[in-house]
């Protein structure tokens, strides 16, 4: 037997039945597969190896290298060369760690280190969440649809659109109620389409009465068929309001075109401020204070995040007791890239001209200054449940400890947000997770790694399965660990437990 074979085994022992004929019964999901020699269950997460149970996937370790001044940096991940692990700068993930199921049993990996002199316990899993979704930030102006409208993958709804935020659109995808309380194809469908986006793959999504997407965790959505290139430099009244003195004295007014706050220079206290006279100007739309307009136009994908693409239908006749034949205008969106400078004619009408040299690099400066449109995945999931009792015979010990601060919590050593109230709902962003750090299981659920550190002494106060914790160098001989360098922008997992 191998050294891989020999771990997988070893580490099998806890898990699985013997029946006859070769065949073992998977206990660690409420599917309880029935696995034959050299076959896998149904999530390819455990197989039959010779009548033994195993995790298809390595146990991840995240390392820490050394340079040369003694400095921690980051390791160049790669398979375990069966050198010493160094406690100190290793930390085990829930990646590959297995599940223990029902979670009265503890949890596959309790592991002992030592952390700048401080006896830690990490506790780890791969758990098994039926209560999970998906939070997803689009970093775009354009109308996806509209709020509460589902959201489709195959027809199956998988969630709905939800708030807009500041230049975003933000969906909700999954969730208990998808996974379970329609038909199977819409759970499968929902467990699938959480899976993929957690492994950073590219999903196709549809809402009712709006938008097709393609979105992918870290990569800029494509809407439409087109691809966003920026998020907006802020609203209407916003651009105003940064851009103002740079406009003064080179037009006689601006509109800045936004489906949710319209702003106009002459009007707007920025305008006021610098001395900008009346123009005549006439908005559509419902004035809210001066300068700042709501609903000039439908939501939509063209200016602004509205349907238009002309700009001036959003403009009434310019009142004629102040406005003047020569009068200059620029209208441009919240992102810089629609725009147009237009001079009022001897009938006060608008008329379309090239953009000066003198405003260009407004314009620019505009889109200078929107970031690049991304789209964020953040998995949201509730550990608060029966998984807390793999980490102690007293599950709302856990539950207290980490609103303490005493445990802290990370997702494959990822950081995570641990949402206030009861029980223990975190969020993780999937781009800071390691890769294939996702599964799932039929029921339909999503099986996502965690970790609990705290110290030794806050560990036994809880009332934590004190016998069974291990010392990190005890996993070489048995696991086969693959080993990962943290994600650049993670800190280091065990600072985070104090
Ligand atoms: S679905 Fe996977 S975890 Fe569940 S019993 Fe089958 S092999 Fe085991």
């Amino acid at each position: 037997m191998s050294k891989d074979q020999l771990s997988r085994a070893a580490r099998a022992k806890k898990f699985g039945v013997a029946e006859g004929e070769g065949i073992v019964r998977c206990d660690a999901c409420p599917v309880l597969c029935r696995i034959r020699p050299g076959r896998a269950g149904a999530c390819a997460r455990y197989a039959n190896e010779n009548g033994q149970l195993v995790r298809t996937d390595p146990v991840v370790l995240m390392q820490r290298a050394l340079d040369e001044g003694g400095k921690l940096t980051p390791f160049a991940g790669s398979e375990w060369d069966g050198a010493p692990l160094d406690p100190s700068r290793t930390f085990v993930t829930g990646v590959g760690a297995g599940t223990t199921y029902p979670d009265y049993k503890p949890a596959p990996f309790i592991v002992s280190a030592e952390h700048d002199g401080l006896d830690t316990v990490t506790v780890v899993t791969e758990g098994i969440f039926s209560y999970c979704g998906v939070k997803v930030k689009i970093d775009t102006d354009r109308h996806l649809g509209p709020e509460t409208a589902p959201i489709r993958v195959d027809g199956e709804q998988v969630g709905h659109v939800t708030t807009a935020e500041y230049g975003s659109q933000m969906l909700a995808l999954g969730g208990v109620r998808h996974l379970t309380g329609g038909s199977k194809k819409e759970g499968v469908v929902t467990c699938d389409t959480m899976l993929a986006l957690c492994s950073k793959e590219a999903v196709e999504l549809t809402v009712d009465g709006g938008a097709t997407m393609t979105i992918a965790a870290g990569q800029p959505p494509v809407i439409n068929g087109a691809r966003e290139e920026r998020m907006r430099v802020g609203c209407g009244s916003a651009t105003i309001g940064m851009f103002a003195r740079q406009w003064f004295g080179k037009v006689d007014e601006v509109v800045v075109v936004d489906d949710h706050i319209t702003g106009v220079l002459s009007e707007h206290q920025a305008g006021r401020y610098l001395g900008i006279h009346d123009t005549g100007i006439r908005v559509n739309g419902r004035k809210s204070t001066p300068g700042r307009y709501f609903q000039v136009a439908e939501p939509g994908t063209g200016w602004g995040g509205t349907n238009i693409s002309d700009p001036l239908s959003i403009l009434e006749p310019f009142n004629p007791k102040f406005a003047r034949a020569g009068l200059t205008m620029l209208m441009v969106s919240t992102t810089g890239e629609q725009y147009g400078f237009y001079r009022l004619d001897e009938n006060l009408k608008p008329v379309q001209e090239e953009l000066p040299e003198s405003l260009h690099v407004s314009v620019e400066r505009i889109k200078e200054n929107c970031e690049p449109a991304l789209c964020t995945v953040m998995f949201m999931a509730g550990a608060g449940g029966s998984l807390r009792a793999g980490v102690t015979e007293n599950p709302v010990g856990l539950t207290r400890s980490v609103k303490e601060a005493l445990t802290s919590v990370t997702c494959g050593g990822a950081p995570v947000y641990v949402w206030p109230g009861g029980g223990i709902t975190f969020m993780v962003d999937v781009v800071r997770v390691p890769a294939n750090a996702f599964g799932y299981v039929p029921t339909p659920a999503l099986v996502a790694p965690i970790e609990f550190t705290m110290t030794y002494a806050d560990y036994a106060k809880l009332g934590g399965h004190i016998d069974q914790i291990r010392p990190l160098s005890s996993l070489q001989p048995d696991a086969g660990p693959h080993v990962v360098a943290p994600h650049a922008e993670n800190p280091w997992p065990i600072e985070t437990s104090r």
